[in-house]
């Protein structure tokens, strides 16, 4: 358990991955929410930033309501000026879950 985090929001599940087409910052944010159950295209998700973190929201996670409805992904230097949605960069990460996820029956 991670006391120094309690009520200080989550800790981050992974470094943001992005790329700069044609000048503009573009980051990557994963396609399927935290938890795996829903994807993230259209406004299914809320992304928002506060200094150097990336926070990307599921809609339907955070509807639940469910803990874990957010990614945070850490960031260095300016903000993106623009969100793709990618699975691939992310295919290794291993996100922090406040709630252990739950085995299917
Ligand atoms: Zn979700």
């Amino acid at each position: 358990m991670d006391l120094q985090n309690i009520g200080r929001g989550a800790r981050p599940d992974a470094r943001l991955h992005r790329r700069v087409e044609h000048a503009v910052q573009v980051g990557v944010v994963p396609a399927r929410c935290k938890r795996g159950l829903h994807h993230l295209h259209g406004d299914r998700y809320t992304a928002s930033i506060t200094d150097g973190e990336l926070r990307v929201s599921c809609a339907a996670c955070f509807a639940e309501p469910n803990p874990d409805h957010s990614w945070v992904l850490t960031f260095d230097g300016p903000a993106p000026d623009r969100l793709v949605l990618d699975d691939a960069p992310y295919a290794r990460a291993e996100p922090h879950f406040v709630q252990r996820p739950v085995s299917a029956r």
